[in-house]
């Protein structure tokens, strides 16, 4: 069992309260270790120090901060599974492979990353006084409070702050509650590459508690939060009383389109990884599957077969589809959500129950009431609901009947009626022939509606997190 302690300018220190919490493992119960339950002195003594860990960040050169964030991505590279893979498995429910992908794709980030620290591009316009000059440049905001979720506690934590470290920011991380372990030891991988110890904080406790006391520091010159739609509007209303930044990544609702060209047994392979990846704890899960009425029935067949076939066995089995939820409440909120949509009428194709401990068995809905939590809210487990579609019209009107818009997805060869759906879909993202679930280092992920309020990923992330100036000089008369 771990004894850890926080990360705050460079030491490791205990809560100033002394009080600490347990980390459990979602697949036994297991006590993983205890960390610091930060509170208001922490969460001040890391924003004290992030504000003078900025100035040594952006004193750099950018080429110094790109060297930073490769020496990062290489140590992932080379140690990530040694310093990651057990901790992701155990932490967070992981199976082996999602805790490789992760790793992986964490590594993309960085260098991803690196690169955007030399593209802080400004511009310069036409000023109509021949004698001035007008250029606009960007520069970082000062401290980032970075707030995250439990689901990919390492790819999304780095995403969050590799692209806001490379426009020069620095940060005090509040990785969530369930997960602290991960962002601990990523806290440690970033000062080993070379990031300046004051730059990066990780205070880990409660979001009520060390979350509310960090969003609400004064120090703290914007807010980046990936979690539930709930926790994001309380985040965003406070921000905004503060007239602080914020970048809000929530909840999703996605809609898998299924068109009627589609091969109903591959469409229901790719609806299956769409929504049991990670026992449906993916905001892009594809919660809502839409299908032409003509291919309904050898759909839901073939989605049946599917769901029931998953291997759901030990973590580190690489046949193993996926895992536990995170905790209790998590299983009864879906166990809930199937409970209520099936007594408002909703057919149960399969599932509905769990296997054992946390794990909760691959799940089909058949028709729920549009007005019933599983339709209408982010059930955030391996849940989903099929409804039959008349049309591609009717599909599209079905894919719109939510306040999310994260992702959504249309299975078709028929790439007119796909980009036709694309651009009707209200998403942030709209994918053709695969699942909504995709990531790439460069995309500007993010979400319209409830589904949040800003992008990230590649350039979009580093406009997120860097202010424009315009700046104008009277140079005097034209040259001749
Ligand atoms: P959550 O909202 O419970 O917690 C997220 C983080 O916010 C945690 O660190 C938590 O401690 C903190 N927090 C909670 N209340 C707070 C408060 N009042 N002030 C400050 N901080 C507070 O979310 P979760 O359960 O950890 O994660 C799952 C959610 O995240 C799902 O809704 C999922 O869709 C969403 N998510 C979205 C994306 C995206 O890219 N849009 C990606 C991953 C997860």
């Amino acid at each position: 069992m771990e004894n850890t302690k926080m990360l705050i300018g460079g030491d490791a220190v205990s809560a100033a309260s002394g009080a600490t919490f347990e980390v459990t493992a979602p697949a036994s119960g297991a006590v993983l270790g205890q960390v610091p339950r930060a509170g208001a002195t922490d969460v001040d003594r890391a924003v004290r120090a992030a504000a003078r860990g900025f100035d040594d960040w952006y004193r750099l050169r950018p080429a110094e901060r790109e060297a930073a964030l490769l020496r990062a991505a290489e140590l992932v590279a080379r140690e990530g599974h040694e310093r990651f893979l057990d901790t992701l498995i155990d932490e967070s429910g992981s199976t082996v492979t999602k805790a490789r992908g992760e790793i992986a794709y964490t590594v993309d980030l960085l260098r991803t990353a690196a690169g955007e620290a030399r593209r802080l591009y400004g511009e310069t316009f036409p000023n109509d006084d021949p004698r001035r000059i007008s250029m606009v440049i960007r520069e970082p905001l000062g401290v980032v409070a970075v707030v995250s979720p439990y689901n990919a506690p390492l790819s999304l934590l780095t995403k969050m702050c590799a692209f806001p470290l490379a426009a020069g920011n620095s940060l005090v991380i509040k990785p969530s509650e369930e997960t602290p372990l991960t962002a601990l030891a990523f806290g440690r991988l970033l000062l080993d590459a070379g990031v300046p110890p004051a730059a990066v904080s990780v205070v880990t406790g409660f979001g009520a508690e060390c979350g509310a006391e960090l969003i609400n520091h004064p120090g703290v010159r914007c807010i980046a939060l990936t979690g539930s739609t709930n926790t994001g509007i309380a985040v965003g209303q406070s921000a905004l009383g503060r007239m602080r930044r914020m970048q809000l990544e929530l909840g999703g609702k996605s809609a898998l389109l299924v068109l009627r060209d589609a091969d109903p047994q591959q469409a229901a392979k790719i609806a299956a990884q769409g929504i049991f990846t990670h026992a449906g704890q993916i905001c892009m899960a594809n919660s809502r599957i839409v299908v032409e009425r003509e291919i309904y029935q050898p759909f839901i067949a073939a989605l049946k077969a599917e769901a029931e076939s998953l291997y759901l066995g030990d973590l580190r089995d690489e046949r193993t589809v996926y895992g536990p939820l995170i905790n209790a409440r998590a299983v009864e909120k879906v166990l809930e959500h199937v409970r209520e949509a099936v007594a408002g009428g909703a057919e149960l194709l399969t599932g509905g129950e769990l296997q054992q401990g946390l794990v909760v068995k691959p799940t089909v809905l058949l028709e729920p009431p549009r007005t019933c939590s599983a339709w209408r809210e982010e059930s955030f487990g391996p849940v989903t609901s099929v409804v039959a579609a008349d049309d591609l019209e009717q599909a599209i009107e079905l894919a719109n009947d939510s306040e999310y818009g994260l992702s959504a997805a249309v299975l078709t060869h028929n790439l007119q009626w796909g980009l036709h759906a694309a651009r009707r879909i209200a998403s942030g993202a709209v994918h053709i022939g695969m699942h909504a679930f995709q990531s790439n280092a460069l995309a500007p992920i993010g979400g319209v509606g409830l589904s949040g309020v800003g992008r990230s990923g590649g350039h979009y992330s580093t406009e997120e997190f860097t202010e424009v100036k315009w700046i104008s000089a009277d140079v005097g008369s034209l040259p001749r």
